[in-house]
């Protein structure tokens, strides 16, 4: 299973890690693996050898915080206090630190308290600052990605257009009887 990053932001890519959240959620980090081969093809740590079901339940733990704050970011309401305090202690350990060795040639090594306190920290930037309200969900049913609009207009409405978009307009155009309109 490949890992989608289409919403423009870490900490909202992480949060995508169940997806179809509304209808019939599936846990794409199902297994200690799992988070280790999301962690690497997220770029957060180049390798992620020992993760244990403590680790996992942790790193789910943070990911619920930040998928809550994101919706309520959003919604602008406010976030559940519990939430904050989740993602600010998971941001008080030491990030990953990228080390670099030449151009184009960086190394990222930690363990899962690293790699979480650097969703946390990414977490923190975004719900601590203006870019908060420019959280999105996705307008494609029955996705529940979120999304940073940095649209200039403001109006993006997909996590990807090339799925989600394309299949929705799909439907709008069978539901015209096949006559195009500009979406
Ligand atoms: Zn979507």
């Amino acid at each position: 299973m490949s890992f989608l990053f289409v919403s423009d932001h870490l900490a909202l890519d992480f949060a995508a890690t169940v997806a179809w959240r509304a209808t019939d959620p599936e846990e794409l980090l199902a297994g200690p693996g799992d988070f280790a081969r999301w962690a690497v093809a997220a770029g957060v740590v180049d390798r992620l050898d020992t993760v244990t079901q403590d680790d996992l339940t942790r790193a789910r733990a943070l990911r619920e915080a930040v998928y809550r704050l994101a919706l309520a970011a959003g919604a602008e309401e406010p976030a559940d206090p519990r939430d904050v305090t989740l993602v600010r202690r998971a941001a008080a350990h030491p990030p990953v630190r990228p080390a670099l060795h030449d151009l184009g040639r960086v190394e990222r090594r930690g363990g899962v308290t690293e790699v979480l306190a650097t969703l946390a920290t990414t977490a923190s930037d975004l719900f601590g600052g203006p870019d908060r309200l420019l959280v999105r969900r996705c307008a494609g049913t029955p996705c529940t990605r979120l999304f940073v609009d940095r649209s200039r207009a403001g109006t993006r409405r997909w996590c990807d257009k090339r799925s989600c978009g394309s299949r929705v307009n799909a439907a709008a155009y069978r539901r015209r009887g096949g006559r195009s309109e500009q979406v």
